[in-house]
């Protein structure tokens, strides 16, 4: 028991956003139209307790398509997949259903058109990073990937006439700004995105700690150690000068983390759900904390489509006999 916690200040904006909704959404249906198993390319979204939920409804989680059998529903995890994949997956004549998150397909539309018309890219991201793989597997070269601003000086594109920039969608906005500013000042021509290619969930939740981070003594981000933009939500409060702490689950809690601390931030990334917010709120009270409260911030009210055949008008209610 902490006598010095006064209060609990929850980020707003937090938590699921539109593209892991839809993600899930798609899993879950695609369950209950086909029946168990069905398999999943890469964790649907990167988070422990949503991929142990799906897990137990009959979902089966691969990393290679010679895992999949012959015959079987598969599906592509909101990070996208390259056309590589995409082209293995047709091959092998699986029924697909893509929860690529729509933010990020707008980024390989985007790459697809300008390679088109003769553009090399700079994409700006983590290396590995499932969605970093899909967007520069879109083009078998011309693609280079920037993980920070010293990467800029030892790119190497062909030509400097047509050359565009990309970033991964989770990133930090500060460090992406900052790396965006190098590749500009190397390569004046670049051209850019009219809209950035961050999404807005990031964009929310790193701004909500900003707002938060300074009002607290410690921040704590509720993700998995997977998860990109919780690992950045982390570090944004960390490097404004806030304690932080990223846990996976309210188990991961440390008392001694409390210790001395009156006022506590609580945020999660964009796949983590809010249940284990909930789970966190419950142990910091039982560590002392007196009162909850919700800090002022966007409402999203984004929603994506689901793709054909999962509709809701394409599934039969439970019970119907067609
Ligand atoms: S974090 Fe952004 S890009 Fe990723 S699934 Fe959510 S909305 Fe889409």
């Amino acid at each position: 028991m902490n006598p010095n916690i006064e209060e609990v200040l929850l980020a707003e904006p937090r938590g699921f956003c539109a593209g892991v909704d839809r993600a899930i959404e798609i899993v879950e249906r695609a369950l209950a139209k086909f029946g168990a198993p069905i398999y999943v390319r890469h964790e649907i979204v990167h988070n422990t307790y949503v991929v142990n939920e799906l897990k137990a409804k009959g979902a089966i989680f691969i990393e290679e398509l010679s895992d999949v059998p012959t015959g079987s529903t598969l599906v592509f995890s909101a990070h996208g997949v390259s056309k590589a994949v995409e082209q293995e997956a047709r091959d092998r004549g699986f029924s697909i259903f893509d929860a690529t998150c729509p933010l990020v397909t707008k980024v390989h539309v985007e790459v697809a058109k300008l390679a088109k018309e003769g553009y090399e890219f700079i994409m700006i991201g983590h290396k590995g990073h499932p969605e970093v793989e899909g967007t520069m597997g879109q083009l078998s070269s011309g693609i280079h990937l920037v993980e920070d601003v010293a990467d800029v000086a030892n790119a190497s594109p062909l030509q400097t006439e047509k050359l565009a920039v990309v970033t991964q969608t989770t990133l930090s906005v500060d460090d992406a700004a900052e790396i965006a500013a190098a590749v500009r000042a190397r390569f004046p021509n670049v051209r850019e995105p009219k809209q950035q290619d961050i999404c807005y969930a990031t964009q929310n939740r790193q701004d909500a700690v900003k707002i938060m981070s300074p009002q607290v003594d410690l921040v704590i981000v509720v993700g998995s150690p997977t998860s990109s933009n919780s690992n950045r939500l982390r570090e944004l409060a960390q490097r404004l000068g806030t304690e932080s702490y990223m846990v996976d689950s309210a188990d991961e809690l440390k008392p001694e983390w409390f210790e001395g601390k009156s006022r506590i931030g609580l945020t999660a990334g964009a796949s983590a759900p809010e249940v284990l917010v909930h789970e966190v709120i419950e142990r910091v009270r039982a560590f002392g904390a007196v009162s909850v409260r919700k800090m002022d911030g966007i409402e999203e009210t984004i929603k994506f489509p689901l793709p054909k055949g999962l509709k809701l008008d394409d599934i039969p209610p439970p019970g119907h006999i067609s």
